[in-house]
């Protein structure tokens, strides 16, 4: 249950008054504080800090935002009244502040029980539902509660996700791959690779090599673009979750007793069965009202505003020169405190004067992965659930393509996040995700390549017939996934260079060269403004958000399964 509880923000007055800000105990507002706060990026992080701005503080935030969109990597992509979420996002966090406050933007549904369960990666929490709650059907500002399902698709067959051992699965993979699986665990449990270095090795120690190449080899190499052995084992211990090799056993052989008594069979998928909160238009949608919020509390969000200097004096940050993306104007404004959600690699460079060499060298050894979304609009899916006798939508929100004859990498279907990012409930609107490097092969492809490319490889794996196809789009993303190869192991020289600028905060997932999620990407933005606030000049605890190293490495010890 959710212990801290939403209030009203508190009005503007030219004295101390009492503050009731989202999550954080009761403390005293003083808007006598007049300082500018000037904020690169209009994502979740650079929004978060605005608005936390404004509702505890006298500050003012300007928010600079090169595109012409809100949202940063989480916002909606619009085309033809259907809608994309790059990624697919699902709104889930450990932290009541967070969850507090994404249900304060966007209440719950009405229909959501008063109380429910989300669930994500095996951690649960109880929600109140607000009541009574808008209906999606007639209202726009509500928060869905969905159901997860996603699944890998290997071998022209469907497998459970995170992967169990059930007969179905077993039924899939055959007698032959079955017994070499047995067989390589038992050997990896026998003869581990001793010094594990790279994540081949992780995987293939957990769980054997056999289940390493059948499930982890092909989409892990397609996201990262690089063979798994040439990928740090640390990687394996922050992002892989699943179950227990053994606890699958056993969880197969109970499930085949189980069979028999529909009852306890029944009891068993319900509590398999994982939710999330999902805004009715996609994650784009909450952090447009945010940023409505912002302007009507008095902030500011200036769009197509491309930061490309940063100006240092006596160490401070004392101002930032943006170009307008149109006209090529240029502007200098100034501020007393700065937020950057920019790519570090591109905020050194823009630094003015010049970073030191050394600084340099590492900020532009930082490599990326880049994300490339082909949208499909199709009549009908050739696949469907087997134990579906209507030829019905297949449930899944995502699918992970492990086929290694194919590029692409994931499968999204938007109707089964929310069936108001679709315009006709009798389409299908995909989403084919390829990961690729700026500048690459794929991400140079002209639009119509693209768009033949993931036409043709659904139908080869037989998941639609392109005869079927009445629309396509096609989407770049660049920078969306900070990696933890290239200059990475040196990123503390570039925090000590800009620790010294105590004036200047690094936030968000870019901005701090993390792999964080919107929620930890928020709570980075809040753990900033809390220490201005409260006049904490020591950053450290901004780094420590998302760190969770023992809960990583519990995850790594149970595990079985990549996600994204
Ligand atoms: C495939 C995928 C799946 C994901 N799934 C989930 C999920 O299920 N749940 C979840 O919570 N999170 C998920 N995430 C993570 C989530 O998208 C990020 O954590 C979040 O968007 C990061 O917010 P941010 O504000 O730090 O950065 P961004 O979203 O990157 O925003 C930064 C903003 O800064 C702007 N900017 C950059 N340079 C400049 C400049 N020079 N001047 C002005 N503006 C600039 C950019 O245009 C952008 O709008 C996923 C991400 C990906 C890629």
């Amino acid at each position: 249950m959710i212990e801290t509880t939403l209030r009203e923000i508190a009005p503007t007055t030219s004295g101390p008054i009492i503050d009731s800000t989202i999550g954080k105990p009761t403390s005293v507002i003083d808007r006598r504080d007049t300082r500018k706060a000037v904020i690169i990026g209009a994502g979740p992080a650079g929004l978060t800090a605005a608005h936390e701005f404004l509702t505890r503080s006298g500050i003012k935030p300007i928010v600079l935002e090169k595109s012409d969109e809100i949202g940063g990597i989480a916002r909606t992509i619009r085309y033809k009244g259907n809608r994309i979420d790059i990624g697919g996002h699902r709104f889930f966090s450990k932290s009541d502040r967070v969850m507090d406050w994404w249900m304060k933007i966007l209440p719950t549904e009405k229909g959501a029980e008063s109380e429910f369960t989300i669930t994500y990666q095996n951690q649960s929490r109880t929600l109140e539902a607000q009541t009574p709650g808008p209906d999606p059907d007639h209202e726009d500002r509500v928060m869905l509660v969905r159901e997860r399902k996603s699944r890998i698709y290997f071998l022209r067959k469907f497998f459970d996700y995170p992967i169990s051992l059930s007969l179905t699965t077993m039924r899939n993979l055959g007698i032959i791959r079955m017994i070499k699986i047995g067989l390589s665990y038992i050997k990896a449990m026998l003869l581990p690779i001793k010094n594990e270095s790279n994540l081949e090795e992780f995987f293939i120690n957990r769980f054997g090599g056999e289940l390493y190449r059948t499930f982890f080899r092909s989409y892990t190499e397609k996201v990262w673009g690089r063979a798994c052995h040439e990928i740090s084992a640390e990687w394996g211990a922050q992002r892989i979750k699943g179950l227990n090799i053994v606890k699958a056993i056993q969880h197969a052989v109970t499930s085949i007793f189980r069979r028999s008594t529909g009852i306890a069979q029944k009891g068993v998928e319900t509590s398999l069965i994982e939710r999330f909160l999902y805004p009715k238009h996609g994650p784009g949608q909450l952090w447009e009202e945010v940023a409505r919020q912002v302007g009507e509390m008095g902030g500011e969000v200036r769009m197509n505003q491309d930061v490309v200097q940063i100006h240092r004096r006596g160490g401070k940050i004392v101002a930032v020169t943006t170009r307008e993306r149109n006209t090529g104007m240029e502007e200098t404004i100034d501020g007393d405190v700065f937020f950057s959600t920019m790519p570090i690699k591109e905020l050194i460079r823009s630094i003015t004067p010049k970073a030191e060499e050394k600084v340099l060298e590492v900020s532009d050894g930082l490599v990326y992965r880049d994300f490339i979304t082909v949208g499909l609009l199709v009549d009908r899916l050739i696949v469907k659930d087997s134990n579906s006798k209507v030829q019905s939508l297949i449930r899944d929100n995502w699918i992970y393509v492990q086929e290694p004859d194919v590029k692409v990498g994931r499968l999204q279907i938007f109707n089964n996040w929310s069936p108001y990012l679709v315009a006709d409930p009798n389409k299908v609107w995909l989403g084919l995700e390829y990961f690729c490097n700026e500048g690459d092969e794929l991400w140079t492809m002209s639009d119509a390549s693209l768009i033949f490319l993931g036409k043709d490889e659904l139908a080869r794996i037989g998941i639609i017939d392109i005869a079927d196809v009445s629309d396509a789009t096609v989407i770049r993303v660049p920078k969306t996934y900070p990696a933890y190869f290239g200059t990475y192991d040196r990123l503390d020289e570039v925090k000590e260079f800009l620790g010294s600028y105590d004036n200047l905060f690094l936030v968000g997932r870019n901005g701090m060269h993390k792999y964080n999620n919107q929620d930890h990407s928020m709570l980075t933005a809040m753990t900033a403004v809390d220490n201005i606030l409260e006049g904490r000049t020591d950053q450290s605890n901004i780094w420590a958000v998302n760190t969770e190293q023992e809960y990583h490495e519990e995850k790594a010890k149970e595990s079985a399964a990549v996600s994204s």
